[in-house]
């Protein structure tokens, strides 16, 4: 059972080879700009997979579905450590460190006990039991990538935990919202109530105005705005480590941008 978002294509098509998948939502009809109603999952279903934040569509899932019985699986790629979860809501979490804890090349995992080694005849490399068996270190494990996750994990208690930075990240992310719903020039693709706090895609409307954007913030240092080429325009990445300022100092760049092509912003 999936509910289908782009982020979630790769999750269903390596699900596909493995199993029969069902998509029981998806926001397809609005070019994924929101988080479909998810209803019940059927009764038969092994789990229910989600992405919490879909990184290239910038929408997030606050309230996760409660599927009961159904183990709930998140891709959590994009915003673990970034909002407060209750890791007891899911059956398994998986995360590429890469965004939110560290180096790439570290993938965290939390599976419930109860689920592991429910599968027989896997290869070593795919079977939780093994890993757990083995305390994580059937094979070598990337060293570095994990003292690096400890440091940052470390940092993370020093702001306070997960709470004290969501409350930072929502900061970060309320500035820029507020900014781009009281423009006249640039805009949100995404519907409000499922706006994430990580990812925040925005657009002028205008494909030639955007490049020249991009080509010019570049020049100004703002660097890796583009959004995903599936989708165009722009897109802020706010992970944890960016901080407020660089979002002060975004706007007033877009504000200087307004005023030289399109006459200034109107702000309501
Ligand atoms: C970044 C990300 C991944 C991992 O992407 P790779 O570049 O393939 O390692 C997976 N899922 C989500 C939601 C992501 O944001």
């Amino acid at each position: 059972m999936f509910t289908r978002d782009r982020g979630q294509k790769k999750a269903i098509e390596e699900a596909e080879k493995l199993t029969d998948v069902e998509i029981i939502a998806s926001s397809v009809d609005k070019n994924f700009s929101y988080i479909p109603e998810i209803p019940d999952v059927p009764k038969d279903s092994a789990y229910l997979h989600i992405t919490t934040n879909n990184t290239i569509e910038g929408t997030a899932i606050f309230d996760v579905p409660q599927t009961k019985e159904i183990p709930l699986v998140a891709d959590m790629s994009s915003n673990i450590l970034s909002s407060v979860y209750k890791v007891s809501d899911f059956g398994l979490i998986y995360a590429g460190a890469q965004k939110n804890i560290g180096p790439a090349g570290l993938t965290i995992v939390i599976v419930r006990d109860d689920l592991i080694g429910q599968v027989e005849k896997l290869p070593a490399m795919l079977d939780y039991a093994v890993q757990a068996k083995n305390d994580s270190l059937y094979n070598t494990p990337p060293t570095f990538a994990i003292y690096v996750a400890k440091l940052v994990l470390e940092w993370i208690k020093t702001q306070g935990g997960v709470a004290a930075v969501e409350k930072q990240n929502r900061a970060k992310a309320g500035l820029l919202y507020e900014y781009l719903d009281r423009s006249t020039v640039f805009s949100s693709p995404v519907e409000r109530f499922c706006r994430s706090l990580t990812n925040i895609p925005f657009q002028t409307g205008d494909a030639a105005l955007d490049r020249l954007f991009l080509e010019e913030a570049e020049g100004k240092g703002f660097v890796n705005l583009k959004g995903h080429r599936l989708v165009g325009g722009m897109r802020a990445s706010l992970y944890n480590a960016f901080p407020i300022e660089g979002v002060e100092a975004l706007m007033a760049f877009m504000d200087e941008f307004a005023l030289k092509y399109k006459g200034g912003e109107v702000h309501v």
